[in-house]
């Protein structure tokens, strides 16, 4: 169980915070002082936006890519929320990124995915938010480790942080897939299963990596019972120094705000069907990577029928066969799953793959006899 004291609310965090869901937008970079208020000035006409999110320090998985323009997009920030009303947020990573955020008045801190997934950065910051009151989001770390997720939020928590919130980003796919980063929602739900008052923000941009599929995560995520979404928003965004793909513009944001069915959880029937729908949703995700799984399987099983073919060697090879069986059938008995099951299971997967290296086979010889 998490040890998570003291959870604030989001309605706590600020007074005008009250309507469900929290909605954060803005560039995934600050790039100009031109850029910043072009694009807030559009957010806070939509009226349903409370905190406008930005990146000064950009953690990149590559060097050499915008890294970010540091202090300076802080005093834009300050101009934004002046001029606007918004509150604002950023992401920090170092210590001396607290201290620049404190002195300029930031509202609102959040970790990166990248920072979240190393304890070290995450206690030193920790350390250094004792006695400042403002309110942490924690991104997912990069892989699905819901304990390192827990962690970053109960060190956060053991500094006196009781304004938390969880943000949920994806996590990073082994597979290439549609989206940029899977979401695995039964981590999201099953952390909040494991500490109802934590608040959970959608990052819908961060999983889809591009625009096309934020309405439908954005909904999911409603649908889900998160508290809110944050999503990624540039006035231009093919003009974008990190992330051009997935940036909306203000106006597509606005769209997709009008467009959300927010439903309420309030009598005993609507808990009993979101519940159901959490449930569904994390047999949803799991179906989903089963069968990207079960893809790549069939794409290594296609290999080796290549070198089977090159070598002319049979397409069964019985002891192998033989050992895949007894080492399946007793993980699946370690993890309840019965013995006929695991059986059945494994004939179908391994016709399927029988098939596919006959036809790689006859392919290959077809193609020497030309
Ligand atoms: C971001 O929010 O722009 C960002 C860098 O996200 P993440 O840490 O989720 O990759
Ligand atoms: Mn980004």
């Amino acid at each position: 169980m998490p040890k998570l004291k003291n959870i604030a609310p989001l309605k706590k965090w600020f007074k005008g915070i009250n309507d469900s869901p929290l909605i954060i937008a803005g560039p995934c970079s600050a790039e100009s002082e031109e850029q910043m208020m072009n694009t807030a000035k559009q957010i806070a006409a939509i009226g349903k936006v409370k905190i406008f999110r930005t990146g000064i320090w950009k953690p990149r998985t590559r060097p050499g890519s915008f890294e970010g323009v540091g202090e300076q997009g802080l005093e834009w920030l300050q101009r934004v929320k002046k001029e606007t009303g918004l509150l604002t947020a950023v992401e920090v990573a170092r210590p001396e990124h607290i201290d620049l955020a404190v002195k300029y008045d930031i509202d609102v801190l959040w970790i990166g995915a990248r920072t979240t997934a190393n304890p070290f950065s995450v206690q030193e910051l920790a350390d250094h938010m004792k006695g400042i009151d403002k309110p942490v989001m924690v991104k997912n770390p990069i892989n699905p480790d819901i304990q390192l997720w827990i962690g970053a939020l109960e060190r956060f928590n053991k500094a006196g942080i009781e304004k938390l919130a969880a943000v949920h980003r994806g996590f990073y796919p082994f597979e290439t897939t549609t989206l940029r980063n899977i979401p695995k929602w039964e981590i999201p739900i099953e952390l909040k299963s494991l500490c109802h008052s934590l608040p959970i923000i959608c990052d819908p941009s961060h999983i889809a990596g591009n625009t096309e599929y934020i309405p439908e995560i954005a909904q999911k995520a409603l649908d889900l019972n998160m508290d809110g979404l944050m999503i990624e928003t540039h006035c231009n965004p093919g003009a974008a120094l990190s992330d051009a793909e997935q940036q909306l513009t203000p106006e597509q944001l606005n769209i997709l705000i009008n467009n959300l069915i927010v439903r309420k959880v309030s009598t005993s029937d609507e808990s009993f069907a979101n519940a159901l729908e959490s449930l569904r949703s994390s047999i949803d995700s799991i179906d989903q990577q089963m069968i990207e799984l079960l893809a790549k399987r069939m794409n290594v099983v296609e290999e080796i029928g290549k070198y089977k073919s090159q070598k002319q060697v049979t397409i069964l090879q019985l002891r192998r066969w033989e050992k895949i069986v007894t080492t399946r059938v007793r993980l699946g008995k370690s993890l309840g799953l019965s013995e006929e099951f695991i059986r059945k299971l494994l004939q179908l997967v391994h016709k399927e793959s029988i098939q596919r290296q006959t036809e790689v086979m006859s392919k290959a010889k077809s193609s020497e006899n030309k």
